[in-house]
């Protein structure tokens, strides 16, 4: 059978399963209905159709997962497990993903609408090595010894341990289901946390397969619940005076919301939010490999990337000659239903960010801006959400396509010839995520390096991510960061120990 017809067999396989009974929320080990017992549909992005209903978790729901949660969190069989256990758990974890990984990938396919190629070969393998890697942490996370000087003269013993944050929310997007959620739960259950995840309205399927999996590696019920819902169950979750740590990927309007919820008691919270990142082209760049790695920088998972590069800043000598490239390797992409074979580029993720981005397009034409590629649905696609890779041209620095996050395949583009004009132009944004710089002039990478404001720079090279090195934004990008040590401290309170000797 060809890879094709093989997926396309695992999505029946899966979907008559799905069917036959709506799936519930994960609570204390259980799937267990919403206690109102609504439900709402999964849809296909590819085609618009219901694949199966989903429990539509509320408060009552959170309620009940928080309780349990902080019960697996008191348990001696999490709470006092060793290092070494605890890392034996992810691993297993990792190895059931694996194990389970063709499936998984159709199924985030299937909700998602993005290639199956690509959740294998992102999402879900991204996941195996996320849980390896923070399965590698608990046997090396813990505190120091430090050297104080008390004035008294006193011999004290001074060290520092670290501690479980305790009950977490983890509330994640749609655009990358399996990989979000992999990110929070990963080292959160390293640190000794508990977790409630909740997934986006729009993508719940394979975080609901996860907790399956964690249970089935042998992670205690309770550990690690998921509440299926909408926006409502997060606010409950942000709510709630029994939750005391809230990680959220997802919009900037929404992570403003979530601080504002928090304040009853104050619980610890990490944002990673919105993004409008800068791909900045020098004129002695090499603009074949450039324009490879700016085309793939906006047009990935059809840019419903939070480090998408959606603003491109290319030196006047350079400007036609690079969106041209840019524009051939739009042309080039293969539209399509993302189960059959040599798709690239599969629907938006609804309706609702179809007729987000569509809007974004005419605001761009009414600003003064030109399409130099896309615009709207390819021909003869009138099934499903499919928009055009899309390129904009004569974008000014103070229209909407170049402020605001469109989260679409759309590439605003600019020029610029004065060094300095072009840093205050870059780091003109709300946003501080990510940017890439072009250029093979060492001192001006890294002057541009350091002069821009964002949480990652890409130089020659863009959407690079590995669990070793820290993700996170500067200014209304977000709060924290993730991955690496600093995902740890996330999820741990730091406890300073003082011992008189004297
Ligand atoms: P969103 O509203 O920020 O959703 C993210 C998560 O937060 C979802 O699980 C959502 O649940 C939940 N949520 C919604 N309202 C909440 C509230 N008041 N309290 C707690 N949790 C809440 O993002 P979206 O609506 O899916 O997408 C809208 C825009 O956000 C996109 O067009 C894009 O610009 C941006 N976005 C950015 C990222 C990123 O990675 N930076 C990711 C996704 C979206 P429901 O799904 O049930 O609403
Ligand atoms: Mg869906």
């Amino acid at each position: 059978m060809s890879v094709a017809s093989q997926t396309h067999a695992i999505a029946e396989r899966l979907q008559t399963g799905l069917r036959t009974a709506a799936r519930g929320l994960i609570i204390d080990g259980k799937s267990v209905p919403a206690r109102s017992g609504e439900t709402f549909a999964a849809v296909n992005p590819a085609t618009g159709e219901e694949i199966c209903q989903v429990a539509k978790g509320g408060e009552a729901d959170v309620d009940l997962a928080v309780q349990a949660a902080r019960r697996a969190l008191a348990n001696p069989s999490w709470r006092d497990m060793s290092a070494v256990d605890r890392s034996q758990l992810l691993y297993r974890l990792a190895e059931l993903i694996e194990r389970d990984a063709e499936e998984l990938a159709v199924l985030e396919c299937l909700d998602n609408g993005k290639p199956a190629t690509l959740t294998r070969a992102v999402e879900i393998e991204g996941s195996i090595k996320t849980f390896r890697y923070f399965a590698g942490w608990p046997t090396k996370f813990g505190g120091e010894t430090l050297p104080v000087s008390p004035r008294s003269g006193a011999k004290i013993l001074n060290y520092t341990t670290r501690e479980p944050v305790g009950v977490c929310g983890l509330i994640v997007p749609w655009n990358y289901p399996m990989s979000m959620a992999a990110w929070k739960v990963a080292p959160a259950l390293a640190a000794g946390c508990t977790v409630i995840l909740k997934p986006a309205e729009q993508t719940p399927l394979t975080a609901l397969r996860l907790a399956e999996l964690a249970l089935e590696a042998g992670i205690p019920a309770g550990v690690f619940n998921v509440i299926t819902g909408f926006g409502e169950a997060g606010a409950a979750l942000v709510a709630h005076p029994g939750v005391d740590k809230i990680a959220f990927t997802g919009s900037t309007e929404v992570g403003k919301a979530i601080v504002h919820g928090s304040t009853g008691n104050l619980k610890k919270v990490s944002l990673e939010l919105g993004g409008k990142s800068p791909q900045i082209v020098l004129p002695d760049a090499d603009l074949d490999a450039a324009a490879a790695s700016i085309a793939a920088g906006i047009f990935f998972n059809q840019g419903q990337t939070c480090t998408a590069g959606s603003r491109l800043y290319a030196h006047a000598s350079i400007h036609d000659a690079l969106l041209a490239r840019i524009a051939d390797h739009a042309a080039r992409l293969t539209i399509g239903n993302g189960l059959d074979a040599g798709v690239d580029f599969g629907p938006l993720v609804s309706q609702e960010q179809w007729d987000r981005v569509s809007s974004y397009v005419e605001i761009g034409r009414a600003e003064g801006a030109e399409i130099v590629t896309g615009g709207g649905r390819p021909a003869g696609m009138d099934k499903g959400f499919f928009f055009q890779p899309t390129i904009m041209a004569n974008a000014g620095r103070d229209m909407r396509i170049v402020r605001e996050e469109i989260f679409g395949p759309v590439l605003s583009a600019l020029s610029w010839t004065d060094t300095d004009d072009l840093v205050a132009q870059a780091n003109d944004s709300d946003f501080g995520l990510s940017a890439g710089i072009w250029t093979n002039d060492l001192k001006q990478a890294h002057r541009l390096a350091a002069a821009v404001k964002a949480g990652t720079v890409w130089v020659n090279c863009f959407n690079l991510v590995d669990n070793a090195t820290p993700f996170g934004g500067f200014k209304q990008s977000g709060w924290g960061r993730e991955h690496g040590r600093q995902a740890m401290e996330l999820y741990s309170e730091i406890k300073s120990v003082w011992v008189n000797l004297s």
